[in-house]
């Protein structure tokens, strides 16, 4: 006996349901015998008519044919299941001899022919191969469908994405990976001066006509090459003095693979006028204190002094107090006023070749008696045939003194600072050592910012804005220097600035 699968119990029951239309009761009796054996549920019908009308009233998978009967033939009944149940699988039933009748019955749409007389093998056999054709269309369409499904539920993502793309005030680009711009919104192509259609599928390059939008293939190419998150970039169009942009990029990755590149375009211009109106606010309020400021310290003096009249011990208490305030205050205002330069791009006054050994030398004579009065060593270690550098005398004494009166500042009695000019690779450096309280690790990324103060115990006794080292990174910068620092609570702290030489002084 040959080994046939069973009906699949799992199926829809329709796929199990068979119909034998034959007029030889032996024929349908044997095969409802062998297939409910099967797991097949089994009608039979006579004749023609009745298998018909057993069609019309439920649903069968497979119909077992007979060709030659009286009253309707096979063809005759097949003929009419095209139009009542096409998708029926027939297999036709045919006598000895009539191989003609059964591939003529095959051209009419039967699926399959059995000769009588069939074993009940040859009869599982032709039934099974049916079964699994169907199954396996069932499968198909199935998977078709959610494949549809699928399709269309990704065609409603990309438009919702499109509308919420299309709606963001910020500009949006994506390219991929050979740079092309894939996806823009109208924001994007607003600040490109160009309209969405006619840059989508083109290169990025092709697209930018602002010279300075050229930034954004140096930012991709940076990505990669640093193997970058994000990185963030602003600049101001040159076409328009007034539009600053603030631009965001972010690898599109798939497992390490960079697949393109979004760009975030942000107009920030409003924000930059703020930052312009609270800088000249600051400025001009500034400017306002300081005169009537210098006046009372001057008064002040005058009084102290004697000069108006004799000046009681308590007074003269009082008076000091009075100037301490009055100079902190001076000292607060002078911050403001540099901070306010450096934002407007106005600290640099004058450049000059200056030898930096000179202006450390300066720096320790004027703050040798306040290092004394602390009992702390203050050295000077100058480099020496040290080039010279273009810069702002004022400018790098300001620095100078403001790190040195850090040190001061920070370094208990009896403590050492040493003040050490030399060279680093391209730059001249001075460095400003000292074995003071030292900075924790997670405040040394904020000292640089403005009115950052460390909070603690020690510092707490120093007085001061929080502004004296972003004034300092702010003439740094402004000079093409940059400034380090490395600290160890406890142990110290050392500032080294590097600044680049005058041209043809090496
Ligand atoms: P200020 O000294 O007015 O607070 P700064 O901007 O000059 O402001 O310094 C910011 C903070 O950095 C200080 O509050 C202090 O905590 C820390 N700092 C600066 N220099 C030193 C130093 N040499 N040693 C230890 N801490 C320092």
């Amino acid at each position: 006996m040959v080994n046939t699968p069973a009906a699949n119990l799992n199926a829809p029951p329709t796929i199990r349901h068979i119909l034998v239309i034959d007029d030889d009761a032996s024929i349908r009796d044997g095969c409802v015998l062998i297939l409910t054996k099967q797991g097949f549920v089994v009608d039979t019908a006579l004749n023609g008519a009745a298998g018909l009308d057993m069609i019309r009233q439920k649903q069968y998978a497979l119909l077992l044919l007979d060709l030659k009967m009286p009253g309707l033939s096979g063809i005759e009944v097949l003929e009419r299941i095209q139009h009542l149940a096409p998708e029926l699988l027939v297999i036709v039933i045919t006598g000895y001899a009539t191989v003609e009748a059964a591939v003529d019955a095959m051209k009419r749409g039967a699926y399959d022919f059995i000769s009588k007389p069939f074993t009940p093998d040859q009869l599982r056999i032709v039934v099974n191969r049916a079964i699994t054709k169907m199954e396996l269309e069932n499968e198909a369409r199935v998977l078709r469908e959610e494949r549809e499904k699928s399709l269309r539920d990704i065609a409603t993502e990309k438009s919702k994405l499109r509308v919420i793309v299309n709606a963001l005030v910020d500009g949006v680009l994506v390219i991929n990976r050979e740079n092309h711009i894939v996806l823009n919104n109208p924001a994007a192509a607003q600040l490109l001066g160009k309209t969405m259609e006619s840059i989508v599928n083109k290169p990025l390059e092709h697209c930018i006509k602002d010279k300075d939008l050229s930034i954004l293939p140096h930012m991709v190419s940076e990505l990669q090459t640093k193997n970058l998150s994000a990185i963030c970039r602003e600049i101001t169009l040159p076409s328009d003095a007034e539009l600053h942009l603030r631009i965001h990029a972010c690898p599109i990755k798939a497992e390490d693979e960079i697949l393109g590149t979004v760009f975030v375009l942000q107009d920030i211009s409003y924000l930059k006028k703020l930052d312009r109106m609270k800088s000249d606010f600051i400025a001009m309020v500034s400017h306002e204190l300081k005169a009537p400021l210098t006046a009372i310290q001057q008064q002040i003096f005058t009084i102290a002094e004697g000069l108006l009249g004799v000046v009681t011990e308590k007074q003269n208490e009082a008076l000091s107090r009075i100037k301490i305030r009055i100079d902190n205050l001076l000292t607060l205002i002078k911050n403001l006023l540099d901070l306010s330069r450096i934002e407007a791009g106005q600290i640099v006054q004058c450049k000059e070749p200056l030898q930096l050994n000179d202006i450390a030398q300066k720096v320790v004579e004027l703050l040798s008696p306040q290092a004394a009065k602390k009992n702390i060593a203050l050295h000077l270690k100058k480099a020496k045939n040290l080039p010279l550098i273009d810069a702002d005398p004022n400018n790098m004494e300001e620095i100078f003194i403001n790190l040195v009166s850090n040190a001061l500042h920070y370094t208990p009695e009896g403590g050492h600072i040493v003040i050490k000019t030399g060279r680093q690779g391209e730059y001249v450096t001075i460095a400003v050592q000292d074995t003071g309280i030292g900075i924790k690790k997670e405040d040394i990324p904020r000292i640089f910012d403005k009115f950052y103060r460390v909070q603690s115990d020690q510092t707490r006794m120093v007085s001061g804005s929080g502004l004296g080292l972003s004034i300092v990174k702010g003439i740094v910068e402004a000079h093409f220097g940059k400034i380090d620092v490395v600290s160890q609570v406890g142990k110290g702290t050392t500032f080294t600035v590097s600044l680049p030489p005058k041209l043809n002084s090496i």
